[in-house]
């Protein structure tokens, strides 16, 4: 016996149940089209929504970039990390935002577990949506507070949990995804937000997948819902469509002077570096210089998932560009992502533990970067697929 057995049945377990990742690797820039495992194919699965990760505007300035400051970010914020170009980001960010203040982290990731644990600790009672998302939860965790999740979009839930348990609490916090990962579907922030300030409790969303894809021009969830001012903290991503990498807590600026002094992942871990900055900086100057590229990804995504339901697939409650496939079973999604893959289509299966067991999916992520002859060869590759599995 090894001590690593355990490890070995755990993972022999996974493969059985098809629950097992298989690491793709990308041998190209991100687009529409990827080179994947050596093969070229229609990229149905990145977190590209605008097309801006092989930008050549992003592509330059970070080049500039790079050649002022180098490649390394060689300190924390806190010591000697800080450029100038991640204080004009933060800064320009809250503008574009609408928000009193920005405070940028390394990814999205750890924005949630820094400015969470920073907030609420053992004495406090977080109010958490049932599905948030995985860093969140972790968040939470970290924190020490005690959680409570209530049902998933469900503001009278939240109430009625508030009402059972936040008095035995020094303080509340509300956390909601905004665009939910896997679904797709909004958060109902107007009524949480109701509930949060008739308990007068802060109320925190994350809005990772709604960062430059809701709200005019890409301004993000609480632009879409007209709440400037209202929501406390706005948490975000530039790894999705920014297309570059980092994460960025908006809201109040007593809350971000805080995260400043406070948030663990900012004073202990390096920062984005300084071509990362100037390439989130370029995707703000493009933010607000047009739409065009939202309102592309909109048009796409709309099309998409309309010509899906024609063919009789179930894409769920999705408004956003997630797109997700239902397919029921674990093993179903992974053969059907194979032979779409066969097909010349990239499109991930989900399963347990991202999803529930019996809701595993084909997730497809539309982009801006894709034209309609991109999307008619994916549509069709799903119809021949489809039928040949006895989907549709
Ligand atoms: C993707 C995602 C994150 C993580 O963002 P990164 O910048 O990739 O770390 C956090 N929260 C939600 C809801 C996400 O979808």
């Amino acid at each position: 016996m090894s001590k690593i057995d355990w490890l070995t049945q755990e993972i022999d377990g996974l493969k059985e149940q098809g629950l097992y990742n298989r690491i793709r690797t990308i041998g190209s820039a991100q687009g529409a089209r990827l080179v994947v495992d050596g093969k070229d194919v229609l990229n149905f699965c990145s977190n590209n929504y605008l097309g801006l990760a092989n930008h050549p505007k992003l592509v330059e300035a970070a080049k500039e970039a790079t050649k002022k400051f180098g490649v390394g970010p060689a300190a924390v914020r806190t010591i000697a990390g800080t450029t100038d170009l991640h204080m004009q980001l933060e800064a320009r960010l809250a503008k574009f935002k609408g928000a009193e203040d920005v405070i940028t982290f390394q990814s999205g990731f750890t924005a949630n577990l820094g400015a969470i644990s920073a907030l609420v600790g053992k004495e406090d009672v977080i109010f958490s949506d049932r599905l948030n998302h995985a860093s969140i939860i972790d968040g939470c965790r970290l924190s020490g507070a005690k959680i409570v999740a209530y049902e998933h979009n469900d503001a009278e839930a939240l109430e009625d949990a508030i009402k059972e348990h936040a008095s035995s609490f020094r303080r509340s916090l509300i956390i909601t995804d905004g665009v939910f990962s896997m679904d797709g579907d909004i958060a109902p922030l107007p009524a949480l937000y109701e509930v949060a300030k008739k308990y007068d409790i802060l109320l925190m969303v994350d809005d990772a997948h709604g960062e430059g894809v809701l709200g005019k021009g890409g301004r993000g969830i609480v632009d879409h819902f007209g709440l400037h001012g209202k929501i406390d903290i706005e948490v975000g991503t530039m790894s999705k469509a920014f297309g570059v990498v980092g994460g960025m807590v908006a809201g109040n600026k007593t809350i971000i002077e805080w995260l400043r002094q406070r948030g663990r992942p900012f004073l202990f871990s390096s920062a984005v570096t300084a071509p990362d900055a100037a390439a989130c900086l370029a995707a703000v100057d493009l933010l607000e210089e047009s739409t065009e590229l939202v309102d592309k990804l909109w048009d796409n995504a709309r099309y998409f998932k309309e010509e899906m339901k024609k063919l009789g697939f179930d894409t769920g409650v999705s408004e956003p560009p997630i797109t997700p496939v239902m397919l029921g079973e674990a093993p179903l999604a992974q053969q059907f992502s194979r032979e779409l893959f066969e097909e010349g289509v990239f499109a991930m299966s989900i399963g347990f533990p991202t999803v529930a067991k019996g809701k595993a999916r084909i997730r497809v992520m539309i982009s801006a970067s894709h034209d309609r002859d991109d999307l008619g060869q994916g549509l069709e590759a799903f119809a021949r697929v489809g039928k040949r599995l006895g989907v549709i």
